[in-house]
């Protein structure tokens, strides 16, 4: 079977309180990424955060983070877009990316959420919404624009799906040619208190296998599956059996069930439990080849 691809998901919007090993500044998250890829991670996608943990939009702190992977790693570069909230404009979410991409240290991928979602969060147990105000929102309109703009940097979209109407877009757009094939299709599921994404079960991400989009053969998609707040152990031989990538680490949970590991303990874990199915762990060279060939190191 095809070669598996490990994408950490370093930090998100973690906290140290949690995890002391959640990366904050960019040296941090520099020194964490290479480490990821000394580990089996393909791909690092990261947050620039403050050193006290709010989100950075800093072109500065991306700026030191991308240049600081470059210099000693081939590893793949996935920052996010950030500014989920307050109305930031596409042109706004991806100063960064522009601004990295004209100094020539262009990222390899940036993610696009295909489509707008609540961002709700639910105590199963006192049964209440813990934040119920949110809407995270993501426009055809927009992610036409911004897959147009990527594209110009040769930036390569990650697609994110948090749910089936999610991944129709996204077979929208790849059968529109507004975005590269083969696609990157990352695949949500959320634990519990998370009732955005799909729920991080066999059922949950069967349901995403069974709506894959396949119009046409040439719409060729590598998927990948993440668990926000949730650890991925319990889908890892899915994904492994179904040939699925995956993309996980201390910006989904804790991993507490490996004490209190660093992203490179998560990703060793994952790479183990890989090798032990049957699946070898592709090296960034290998996953740039498998997600094609329009994805170039700038
Ligand atoms: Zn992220």
């Amino acid at each position: 079977m095809e070669k598996l691809i490990i994408e950490v998901r370093m930090n998100e919007a973690a906290r140290k309180e949690a995890n002391p090993h959640v990366p904050y500044t960019p040296d941090e998250i520099v020194a964490d990424a290479l480490a990821c890829a000394e580990a089996g991670a393909a791909i690092v996608h990261f947050h620039a955060r403050n050193a006290d943990g709010s989100e950075s939009n800093s072109v500065d702190d991306y700026r030191r983070i991308v240049s600081g992977i470059r210099a000693k790693s081939d590893v793949l570069i996935h920052p996010t877009l950030g500014q989920f909230f307050g109305g930031a404009g596409p042109d706004q979410r991806m100063a960064h990316i522009e601004a990295l991409a004209e100094e020539g240290l262009a990222p390899d991928m940036a993610p696009l959420d295909t489509g707008s979602n609540n961002i709700d969060m639910f105590d199963w147990q006192a049964k209440e919404f813990v934040g119920e105000g949110q809407v995270y929102v993501n426009t055809a309109a927009n992610l036409r624009y911004m897959a147009g703009r990527l594209r110009e940097w040769g930036v390569r979209p990650q697609l994110c799906s948090w749910s089936i109407p999610n991944l129709r877009l996204a077979g929208a757009f790849l059968a529109a040619g507004l975005v590269p094939a083969p696609a990157f299709v990352t695949l949500v599921l959320s634990g519990e208190r998370g009732i955005m994404g799909h729920p991080a079960t066999e059922a949950g991400l069967r349901a995403y296998l069974d709506c894959m989009p396949n119009e046409a053969p040439e719409q060729t998609i590598e998927w990948s599956a993440l668990c926000g707040g949730r650890e991925i152990f319990n889908l890892l031989p899915m994904i492994l059996r179904e040939g699925g990538h995956v993309s996980a680490g201390l910006g989904d949970t804790t991993y507490s069930s490996l004490g209190q590991p660093t992203n490179a303990d998560v990703v060793r874990a994952i790479a183990a439990i890989a090798r032990d199915a049957g699946r070898e762990i592709a090296t960034p060279e290998e996953a740039r080849a498998m997600l094609g060939k329009q994805l170039q190191p700038a």
